[in-house]
């Protein structure tokens, strides 16, 4: 079909356009595979024997939407490996290992619980942003401080993972609709009452 198309930009289907249109005695018709036709032997023989004497691809003309797709695929597997071995982002690499072209349906809030870079004073401390690391209930303020045990977030706590346990524990959370709703209510409350949580 590509070949008997005169508008087709693909070189293998222009060359045989071409030959078809300056020799109108050939006729193109499809065969019976293993019908005994001298002329489909001989393909397949020509066939197989490129695949072990032929030209490597890199010297033929390539389709254009075939070699997109190369650089597509070579392209997300060199951003796979590297957001595998990168040292930065890794909070939120453990909940999503899989780099992809279509974009996550979290929003702002999400990522920054997950990412524990937000209004938290143990991120702050660690940014030179702040001098203490503890939240004015006394306790240390982590983003898991939030969401399970500060005195000032009670109506958004759930319960707290074992010790050794987090990481399933973010996991479990980030999987989860209504533990997402409520780490939004979270982030929005703290966002909102900054000065509450900083130490006196
Ligand atoms: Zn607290």
């Amino acid at each position: 079909m590509a070949s008997s198309n005169s508008k087709s930009t693909n070189e293998t289907a222009r060359k045989i356009f071409k030959i078809l249109l300056t020799n109108p005695r050939i006729t193109v018709s499809w065969v019976k595979a293993h019908a005994g036709n001298i002329g489909n032997e001989r393909a397949d023989q020509l066939a197989k024997d490129a695949t072990q004497h032929g030209q490597t691809y890199s010297l033929i003309k390539l389709p254009k939407p075939h070699i997109n797709g190369l650089h597509r695929k070579s392209m997300l597997e060199e951003w796979q490996t590297s957001w595998k071995n990168d040292d930065t982002g890794r909070e939120i690499y453990n909940l999503m290992p899989s780099v992809s072209l279509r974009p996550t349906n979290w929003i702002r809030e999400y990522f920054i619980f997950f990412s524990q870079h937000g209004p938290f004073p143990a991120y702050l401390k660690r940014f030179h942003l702040s001098d203490s690391d503890f939240c004015s209930c006394g306790e240390m303020g982590t983003a898991l401080h939030y969401a399970t045990e500060c005195i000032y977030t009670v109506s958004w706590h759930m319960s707290k993972p074992a010790s050794n346990f987090e990481q399933e524990w973010l996991k479990r959370v980030a999987n989860n609709l209504v533990s997402r709703h409520t780490i939004r209510g979270i982030i929005k409350f703290m966002s909102e009452n900054r000065d509450l949580f900083r130490p006196p």
